[in-house]
């Protein structure tokens, strides 16, 4: 099926990417496995959120850290990520600063659904050709701007 928005985002080693890995290198440890397709109204949310994971995971934790993919899905971030939890007291038992890296990863998703996908600007769900997206109703790259009906209601 092919996406009838055209992204913007682009496969790695993209631009991006490379830039976040500069900026994040302890986080960026295992480049050749990520991927982060998403477009650039949520690059600072992915930003903000690395930033948060780089102060969480000191010392040499961050080495037990992978961005395995950011993406979007259904008009939302969508982020995974591998963490080799050594300090948990039990299988059961998430540690401190694994909690920490879902909450910080939970709230970026959660950020996402209210982000317009394109600008960054406040943006609600809509639909359009079948698609979800979250859009403050500017216009896509060579698309019309969305109206009122083609937002989700509640959304
Ligand atoms: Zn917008």
């Amino acid at each position: 099926m092919t996406h009838p928005f055209p992204l913007r985002g682009i496969d790695e080693p993209s631009p991006t990417l490379l830039t976040l890995a500069a900026k994040y290198p302890r986080l960026f440890q295992r480049l050749e496995s990520m991927y982060i397709y998403v477009e650039p109204g949520w690059y600072s949310l992915i930003d903000q959120a690395l930033a948060q994971i780089d102060r969480l995971l000191d010392g040499d934790h961050a080495s037990r850290f992978s961005l395995v993919q950011a993406k979007e899905k259904f008009g939302s971030l969508r982020f995974y990520y591998d963490y080799e939890d050594v300090e948990n007291t039990g299988p059961e038992r998430m540690s401190h600063r694994a909690e920490g890296l879902a909450r910080i990863v939970r709230e970026a998703e959660a950020a996402s659904r209210k982000t317009c996908q394109v600008c960054g600007k406040p943006g609600r769900l809509a639909v359009r050709s079948g698609t979800y997206i979250t859009t403050c109703g500017c216009p896509w790259p060579g698309q019309d701007p969305f109206t009122e009906d083609e937002f989700v209601k509640g959304g």
